[in-house]
């Protein structure tokens, strides 16, 4: 007896297999191209902050002990002492779909495109 529907079944499950293959691989490429976007960003703002450190030490603007205050007085200034400077952001909408996506979006959740950055200054 031949059983040709069998081999039709297990030919559509190896595509829908590959598609969800493409897929996964999709997402973790674009999950990396955010990650590397923001290690960029935290290496240029690293850089800027040790330049305006540097800068303010040789001018002998202030002392680290009141830069370390002034740090903690600007961590507590969005409403939590916890090491970071979070400013309150709403959500936002996708400058390419234009649909909106939840305030701690880095990409569209409907179509993937990065979010513009939140201005932190
Ligand atoms: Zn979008």
């Amino acid at each position: 007896m031949y059983y040709g529907w069998v081999g039709s079944y297990i030919r559509a499950a190896e595509r829908e297999s590959a598609r969800s293959a493409q897929e996964a691989e999709g997402a973790a490429r674009r999950a990396e191209s955010v990650a590397i976007r923001i290690q960029d960003q935290l290496e240029r703002q690293a850089l800027l902050i040790r330049s305006l450190l540097e800068m303010c030490a040789r001018k002998g603007l202030f002392t680290s002990e009141e830069f370390r205050a002034l740090v903690n007085e600007v961590d507590l200034s969005d409403g939590r002492l916890d090491g970071r400077f979070k400013p309150q952001g709403g959500p936002r909408n996708c400058p390419e779909c234009g649909k909106v996506n939840g305030k701690h979006a880095v990409a569209c959740m409907y179509c993937s495109t990065p979010l513009p950055d939140r201005e932190l200054m």
